[in-house]
């Protein structure tokens, strides 16, 4: 496996950093997680585009000027699948203060980027043939950042310490995947994706006040929009959550999971729903190249 950094490729293991650099004591990187899908058309970035914007957003709200341009940075993460050959594909890219310092704000700007390549089929934790598969959910204690005191929008590695607890607790509790409710007791959504539910055949999301802007759930809004779906963004009660006909999480690598049961209790009398299938479906029509409404959310990588 060949990482890429700062415009050289090298071993993933020389891609390190110091304990005392900032962005590992203070959990101040930033990263963003893409799909390389294997379309018809080639492999391609599934909306790279999308991802490096929202990594320069999350560098702005960190106050990191990132050493690199756009242009330049999806240049290098096709580069990086090339130079892997690997198809379909994770690719995960940091941005760090990659020096020593022991103040709160970074002593030295430096500012190191980073792209690893990866099988996704050898991520830990589930099988990855199961990752589509219905999952039960639990709603967790542990609840979503409060949008006042973080940059809600912004992919940082420290915010994840949250969501790291949440997961925390529920393992063991029989429901392999959380619901995280935000700081009003509305639903926000999973440890790292998001989520939606189906009722009475409009298809609900929380609104982006709480949620991180997830790219996949833009896919999917603006598909079920396409099959001509009533989408509506707002605020969902958790007893809500437990009515509603089918549920699923979005997000890079899962794609669209649908959720069997909420702290046990079944939702909708079918898992995966009509409505689930056929917005994943949609979907992987979009990620495989084949609906030509979509081609542009993939950018080939040769
Ligand atoms: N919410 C959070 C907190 C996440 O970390 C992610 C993964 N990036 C998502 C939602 C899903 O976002 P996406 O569809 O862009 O992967």
């Amino acid at each position: 496996m060949k990482a890429w950094l700062n415009g050289e490729f090298v071993p993933p293991e020389q891609v390190t950093v110091p304990v005392l650099s900032h962005s590992f004591s203070r959990g101040s990187a930033v990263f963003e997680v893409l799909d390389v899908t294997a379309s018809v058309g080639g492999a391609a970035l599934f909306r790279g585009d999308d991802h490096v914007n929202r990594l320069f957003g999350s560098a702005e709200a960190m106050g990191m000027t990132l050493p690199i341009g756009r242009d330049e940075l999806i240049d290098a993460l096709k580069a990086t699948v090339r130079a892997n050959a690997l198809a379909p594909a994770g690719l995960k890219v940091f941005a760090y203060f990659a020096l020593p310092g022991l103040k709160l704000l970074p002593e030295d700007p430096q500012v190191d980027v980073a792209v690893f390549c990866y099988d996704p089929t050898e991520l830990s934790g589930d099988n990855w043939g199961e990752r589509t598969h219905p999952v039960a959910a639990g709603v967790s204690a542990v609840r979503r950042l409060d949008p006042h005191a973080v940059a809600i929008q912004a992919k940082i590695s420290g915010h994840y310490v949250s969501a790291y607890m949440a997961r925390l607790a529920a393992a063991g509790k029989g429901h392999g995947r959380v619901i995280m409710l935000d700081d009003r007791g509305f639903v926000a959504e999973g440890a790292a994706s998001n989520i939606f539910f189906v009722s009475g055949g409009a298809v609900c999301t929380p609104t982006l006040r709480n949620v991180l802007a997830g790219i996949t759930r833009d896919s999917v809004i603006e598909l079920a929009r396409d099959l001509g779906l009533d989408v509506q963004e707002k605020d969902i009660l958790p007893a809500d959550a437990l009515r509603a006909d089918e549920a699923f999480y979005t997000g890079t690598h899962i794609q669209l999971r649908p959720v069997e049961s909420i702290d046990g209790t079944p939702i909708g009398s079918q898992c995966p729903g009509p409505v689930t299938l056929k917005l994943r479906q949609a979907l992987a029509d979009a990620y495989a190249g084949r609906d030509e409404r979509y081609l542009k959310w993939l950018s080939y990588v040769e």
